[in-house]
C-alpha cells in the first residue's frame, strides 16, 4: 500500500514559520492515517529552523527550480540568505520519500518549500504568483507526484490507480 508523504502542518502540528499549524479535516486522510500510509514531515524544521522563524521568499522572478539549480535564492524579509537551509530541507524530504518508497506527497500550498501551485512574490507584499516550492519541485524532478491541500480527491484517484 502506497505510502504518502505529507507536510506535517497540514496534520496540525503547529511547525509554520509563524508558530501555528494548518490542519485540513478530512476523511481521507483520517483513514490513511489508521491505515499507517502517512509519513509526516515538516522539511523546514528537519532543516533546523526553528518554529517560529521569520517568514522566507524565493526571490522574485525566479522559481524554485533555479533554486535547486543554483541560479537562485530564498531570503528572509531582513534579505538573510536562507537558500543552503531551505535546499537542505529539501533533500531531506527526497530522502525520507525514497526511505519510505512514497510516490505521492500532500503538500501545503504557498510555501517556498512546499508549494505545489503557487509561492510568493519575493517582495514580502503577499502577492502570490504560480510555482513550486524547493520540497514540491525537487520531489517532482525524482518523479514523486505532489498534491496540494485542496488537491485531497485527486491525490485519493490517483492513489486507487495504483492498486
Ligand atoms: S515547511 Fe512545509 S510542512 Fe513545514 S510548516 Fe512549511 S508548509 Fe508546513
Amino acid at each position: 500500500m502506497d505510502k504518502i508523504l505529507v507536510s506535517s502542518c497540514l496534520l496540525g502540528r503547529p511547525v509554520r514559520y509563524n508558530g501555528a499549524g494548518k490542519r485540513v479535516e478530512s476523511a481521507l486522510l483520517d483513514l490513511w492515517r489508521e491505515q499507517g500510509r502517512i509519513v509526516a514531515l515538516c522539511p523546514e524544521v528537519a532543516a533546523g529552523f526553528p518554529t517560529p522563524r521569520p517568514p522566507a521568499e524565493i526571490e522574485p522572478g525566479k522559481q524554485a527550480e533555479d533554486v535547486l539549480a543554483g541560479n537562485a535564492r530564498i531570503h528572509e524579509r531582513s534579505g538573510a540568505d536562507v537558500t543552503v537551509q531551505f535546499r537542505s530541507g529539501a533533500d531531506i524530504a527526497l530522502a525520507t520519500a525514497r526511505s519510505h518508497d512514497c510516490r505521492f506527497a500532500l503538500l501545503t500550498d504557498g510555501s517556498p518549500s512546499c508549494g505545489t501551485s503557487f509561492v510568493y512574490s519575493g517582495r514580502f507584499d503577499g502577492v502570490s504568483r504560480e510555482g513550486k516550492g524547493v520540497v514540491a519541485a525537487l520531489l517532482s524532478q525524482n518523479g514523486i507526484a505532489v498534491f496540494a491541500e485542496n488537491q485531497i480527491e485527486l491525490l485519493a484517484e490517483a492513489l486507487d490507480r495504483q492498486i
